[in-house]
């Protein structure tokens, strides 16, 4: 009896990956988009949790953890991602997939035109999803009901359409074959622990010459000739191998995941994997920690140098200065600028520094004067406080 395991397996997780990619654009925690950069709010929400643009260092750091994952499954997975996870495979199977199942059913013409049909509706699909990371899936199908009201969204729609239709009926296989560069930068990155797809050398005198492994290879290589670039570690050799093995009794298929090279081969980190665990973790660690402890309120000074300092009749002087006030937060909130306590009295501020009022995810930019005694030029250091409430938000050190 044939049985294909590793194909069943490998489509439940493409099955999953698939569902996934559709579902986590509709997910929401908290009111929040579970996973989306809204590019008209300006935010990156990671977990429903919002971070803006004007945080960029937690957007790179999110970006640094992610980069670095990545690699380390690389070095423990090898290409497991190419044969099992990566869109361009998933795709092209799903695709694949449909068309064997109508092939045998009808006529050429008419499976030729379900071909065509299922690339154009796949690719539209992944098309609208892939906007869906952007923005909002009610804005994105509304305005592709209403086309004239963003021809941009149209445009970026009806574009990736047709890269995926073409990409999924003309480029297909080849692009991993020829184009994809993971191939070879994966080849940098094996480890001696690194999983790895192989013809068991051990078992050569065993092979059959039935070139099964060889028809059902999707990059059309031959695995028997030992390692090579193209092989997108999909697994569907193993199973092929498998079966014949199988239908004449004579022991287990001679195609085999293994990490590392000898047989029997357990995984075992090597520096690689060690290494980039470590980045990994520490990573993981400074982006949580940032999310915790981010500030949800921005804010910044800047004297405005095209303004003299007025002397004022009690002698004192006045410096017009600039602040800008951002509010990351969810809410309005209704900000006040003071000097810190012991320069009461000694310093003052003049306009409109209380009541102000700033819209969620927006910023606000306030002119005001800083009324200080001048002492004989000597700089003096002066602390700004931004109140929320009685809650203070955020501090400033300016020198007059
Ligand atoms: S050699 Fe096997 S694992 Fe590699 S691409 Fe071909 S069928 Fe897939
Ligand atoms: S399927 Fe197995 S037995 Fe047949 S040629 Fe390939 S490795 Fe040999």
């Amino acid at each position: 009896m044939t049985s294909p395991r590793i194909t069943s397996k490998r489509r439940r997780v493409q099955a999953v990956l698939i569902a996934s990619a559709l579902l986590l654009p509709f997910l929401s925690i908290g009111g929040n988009p579970f996973l989306r950069m809204d590019i008209s709010m300006r935010t990156l929400f990671m977990a429903g949790v919002p971070v803006r643009v004007d945080q960029f260092y937690l957007v790179l750091l999110a970006t640094l953890f992610v980069v670095v994952f990545f690699l380390l499954l690389t070095v423990i997975l090898g290409r497991v991602w190419c044969g099992w996870l990566c869109p361009q495979t998933v795709f092209n199977d799903l695709a694949e997939l449909i068309g064997e199942r109508f092939r045998k059913r009808v006529s050429p013409p008419v499976s030729r035109l379900i071909e065509h049909a299922s690339a154009l509706s796949v690719s539209a699909v992944i098309s609208f999803n892939m906007l869906c990371w952007f923005m909002s899936p009610a804005s994105v199908a509304a305005a592709l009901v209403d086309f004239s009201s963003n021809p941009l969204l149209m445009a970026s729609f009806l574009t990736v359409s047709l890269f995926g239709y073409l990409n999924l009926l003309l480029v297909k296989r080849s692009f991993c074959h020829s184009y994809c560069p993971y191939g070879r930068f994966q080849a940098a990155l094996t480890d001696e622990g690194t999983l790895n797809l192989a013809f068991l050398e051990e078992s050569r005198e065993r092979c059959l010459r039935c070139n099964a492994c060889v028809r059902c290879c999707p990059m059309e290589i031959d695995i028997r000739e030992g390692f090579q670039i193209e092989c997108i570690n999909c697994g569907r050799c193993i199973d092929a191998c498998r079966g014949v093995m199988e239908r004449r009794l004579d022991g287990p298929g001679l195609i085999d995941y293994r990490f590392g090279t000898r047989k029997g081969t357990r995984f075992k980190p090597g520096s690689k994997t060690v290494l980039l665990g470590v980045v990994t973790l520490v990573l993981g660690v400074g982006l949580a920690w940032g999310l915790a402890g981010r500030n949800q309120t921005a804010f910044a000074l800047q004297r405005i140098a095209t303004a003299e300092p007025q002397t004022m009749p009690d002698g004192f002087q006045a410096q017009p200065w600039r602040a800008i006030i951002g509010n990351r937060s969810e809410s309005p909130v209704t900000y006040s600028l003071r000097t810190e306590a012991p320069q009461v009295g000694v310093i003052s501020l003049l306009g409109p520094v209380s009541n102000i009022m700033v819209a969620p995810n927006e910023s606000r930019e306030i002119t005001f004067l800083i009324r200080h005694k001048h002492i004989g030029g000597t700089p003096r250091t002066v602390v700004l406080q931004l109140f929320e409430g009685d809650r203070l938000a955020a501090s400033v050190k300016v020198r007059l």
